[in-house]
C-alpha cells in the first residue's frame, strides 16, 4: 500500500506482513517509510509474481532488482536505513513505484505471464483481495 503525498512529504506505507497473497514469502515488517530513497546494490535482477490491490484479481511476473538499500523516516521522524534482498526488496520497489505512478504491469517483460489469477494458477483456489 502506498499513499502518495501528505503535507508535501512523499509517503509510503509498506504493508506486506503475513499477506495471504504471498503465503510462501518471507515476512516483511509493516513499515511506514517517509521520503524513501532507494539505492540499488548491484544490477542483478530476479523475477517474481506480483499482485496489487490497485488492480485486483491479476498477477504478473515482474523483474526486480535483487538487492537494495532503502532510507527514509518512520512516522515518528526516526531514520530508517535497511539493506534488503529478494522478496523484501521486491516489496520496497513495488511500493516506491506507486509513488511515481508506476504499476507493476508496466514492468512486465513477457506479457504472456500476466493475467487473471484463476487463469494463471487454475490449480490454486482463488485468492481474495
Ligand atoms: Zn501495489
Amino acid at each position: 500500500m502506498s499513499i502518495n503525498q501528505i503535507g508535501g512529504k512523499y509517503f509510503s506505507a509498506i504493508a506486506a506482513s503475513s499477506n495471504p497473497r504471498y503465503p510462501d514469502a518471507e515476512r516483511v515488517p509493516d513499515t511506514v517509510l517517509i521520503n524513501p530513497v532507494l539505492t540499488l546494490l548491484g544490477d542483478e535482477m530476479e523475477e517474481g509474481w506480483e499482485g496489487c490491490l490497485s488492480i485486483p484479481g491479476l498477477r504478473g511476473l515482474v523483474p526486480r532488482y535483487k538487492r537494495l538499500r532503502y532510507q527514509g523516516f518512520d512516522q515518528s521522524g526516526n531514520p530508517i536505513d535497511h539493506t534488503v534482498s529478494s522478496f523484501h526488496a521486491r516489496v520496497v520497489q513495488h511500493e516506491c513505484d506507486h509513488l511515481q505512478g508506476i504499476l507493476y504491469p508496466m514492468r512486465i517483460r513477457d506479457m504472456s505471464r500476466f493475467g487473471f489469477v484463476e487463469e494463471l494458477f487454475p490449480d490454486n483456489a482463488p485468492v481474495a483481495e
